[in-house]
């Protein structure tokens, strides 16, 4: 019994970021490529997002040639096997406001979306700084914040403080402060409805990159490392990483870090001829998978 759909879709791809921003102080051990993604939620008479990737716009021009990003593709293209329109997406759990994750707030007319409220509020307050605490503003589109305001002034961005429960029945919204960044939020799914889920999934946001952060590369003897890039503090992501493990009844594989490029060993996965993954973590009662034949 599963209420929804959980699928992963690759958008675009970073072509190469040092293994140090994906795992603090592993310097000097090469490059990785890494996958640029969102999460389609499909209940029965509900279609959400967890974040919405970046608009390929020329504001952005400059992250896409700084990050080398490459194939990136609309969501049209990315949500047409589905024969879901952008337009149709009813509901977006904002993790956090990073361009990958949030600049894409534009190509989703009908959204309702979701962030917590630090998450917002912290960034406005960084924006105000002198220029010479810039580096805080890394992988941050000023442009999207402006465009979040706008939302909440046309009633389409809800702050939240704190925890939210039931989102959508089952969906729960957990925040992890000053972690990757000050008001980051990841999204649990209890996919059989229960309050006490066996059947749950957490969706990591940025708080991973990748399942190394959860077991230290040593599967006998896990340890959380975590990532590189933090505007809050080490410590504060270390124990948020327990939390979304415990959030997985200590399940580590149910907890899925979307920038992961090996997703597509663990799960059945197809690619389509754009180049692109479709992730297929769970197929709802009322769905049929995606890539099974
Ligand atoms: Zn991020």
């Amino acid at each position: 019994m599963s209420d929804y759909s959980i699928h992963i879709l690759e958008y675009c791809y970073l072509n190469e970021i040092p293994n140090a921003a994906l795992n603090y102080g592993r310097h000097n051990t090469g490059m990785a490529k890494l996958p640029f993604c969102y999460i389609l939620l499909r209940g029965k008479d509900s279609v959400a997002l967890v974040d919405v990737g970046h608009n390929n716009s020329e504001q952005m021009a400059k992250f896409i040639t700084d990050f080398d990003i490459r194939n990136w593709r609309t969501p049209q293209e990315v949500l047409s096997p589905f024969g879901i329109k952008p337009e149709d997406v009813q509901h977006v759990f904002l993790t956090h406001a990073h361009f990958d994750h949030m600049g894409g707030l534009a190509l989703f007319p009908n959204a309702k979306f979701y962030i917590q409220e630090k998450e917002l509020s912290n960034w406005i307050w960084t924006m105000t700084l002198d220029r010479r605490f810039r580096w805080l503003m890394g992988s941050i589109d000023t442009s999207d914040v402006l465009k979040a305001v706008e939302l909440a002034r046309d009633g389409r961005l809800l702050l939240l403080k704190g925890r939210a429960d039931d989102i959508l029945p089952g969906i729960d919204l957990v925040p992890a402060f000053d972690t990757h960044s000050a008001g980051s939020q990841y999204v649990v799914i209890r996919n059989d409805g229960q309050a006490n889920s066996s059947d749950t999934w957490v969706m990591a946001g940025d708080l991973i990159y990748q399942f190394s952060n959860l077991d230290g590369g040593d599967e006998k003897d896990p340890y959380y490392h975590p990532i590189g890039i933090a505007n809050g503090s080490q410590e504060k992501l270390i124990f948020a990483m327990h939390d979304l493990v415990e959030a997985a009844n200590g399940d580590r594989t149910r907890v899925i870090p979307a920038h992961e490029a090996r997703l597509s060993e663990r799960f059945p996965t197809r690619e389509e001829s754009n180049g692109l993954k479709i992730i297929e973590l769970a197929v709802a009662d009322c769905h049929q998978s995606m890539v099974m034949a």
